[in-house]
């Protein structure tokens, strides 16, 4: 059920310079692994969309976000100390894992950046899912909560570091790899990333029903 309230900040992780995770009080929202919140300051009318980034079983709420050059409510965000109270709506969207797919389906997580956030809750919230991530950065320190995945699971593909899995673009990956025709593909991240990264699926044989996106930005 969507509701809207107050919640209390528990913890801010900074990760990198730029790219921090807020742990929130869960009061009483449920949510399924993929959705999102929208998220504010109190008494400030400015939210935006945040993948939840935490199972659907932890302690707290958590999101993983970046702190935009010239953004707003990821900065303000990130001025925040704990005990102060966030806005909090949701959940909402329909990101998610189909359901009859989920213990014997073969899944393909493309992130770009933060778009690893819904994954993240996909694998904590099922830990025996059979999933393979190709995770789009520029460079190894941005590989968000890699020690959370398996590491034959998790292929960091950075295009500024040649110290990581894979040193290319996701895209690149793609087409450079083989992917069987059941795969369940769910893609996350930006706009242009998400496109090249579907056509190139779809060209290799992997059905358009299969093809799943949720775009940031
Ligand atoms: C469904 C959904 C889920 C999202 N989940 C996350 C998440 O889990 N973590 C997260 O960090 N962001 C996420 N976003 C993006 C987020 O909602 C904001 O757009 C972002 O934080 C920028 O907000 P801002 O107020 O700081 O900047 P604004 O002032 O709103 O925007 C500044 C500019 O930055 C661009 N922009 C937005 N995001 C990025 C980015 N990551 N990198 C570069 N440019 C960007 C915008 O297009 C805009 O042009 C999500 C967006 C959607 C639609």
């Amino acid at each position: 059920m969507q509701t809207t309230g107050l919640h209390k900040l528990i913890n801010i992780t900074n990760l990198t310079e730029s790219t921090y995770i807020l742990s929130i009080e869960k009061n009483n929202l449920v949510f399924e692994a993929g959705q999102h919140i929208l998220l504010g300051k109190e008494n400030d009318t400015d939210q935006r969309e945040y993948s939840i980034y935490s199972g659907v079983n932890d302690e707290y709420l958590e999101v993983l976000i970046k702190e935009v050059t010239d953004g707003s409510v990821s900065k303000h965000l990130k001025s925040l100390v704990p005990g102060e109270m966030l806005n909090v709506e949701g959940p909402l969207g329909f990101f998610g894992l189909s359901k009859d797919k989920i213990d014997s389906g073969n899944f393909l997580f493309i992130a770009s950046g933060t778009g690893i956030a819904p994954f993240h809750s996909m694998v904590k919230t099922h830990p025996k899912l059979n999933y393979k991530i190709l995770h789009g950065i520029r460079t190894c320190d941005e590989a968000y909560g890699k020690e959370s995945y398996q590491p034959d699971r998790y292929v960091r593909c950075a295009s500024r570091d040649t110290e990581c899995d894979y040193n290319g673009r996701v895209t690149d990956y793609i087409k450079e790899n083989k992917f069987d025709k059941d795969t369940n593909c769910y893609f996350c991240g930006n706009f242009k990333m998400i496109k090249e990264a579907m056509d190139l699926l779809e060209k290799k044989g992997i059905p358009a029903g299969q093809l799943h996106a949720e775009v940031y930005f």
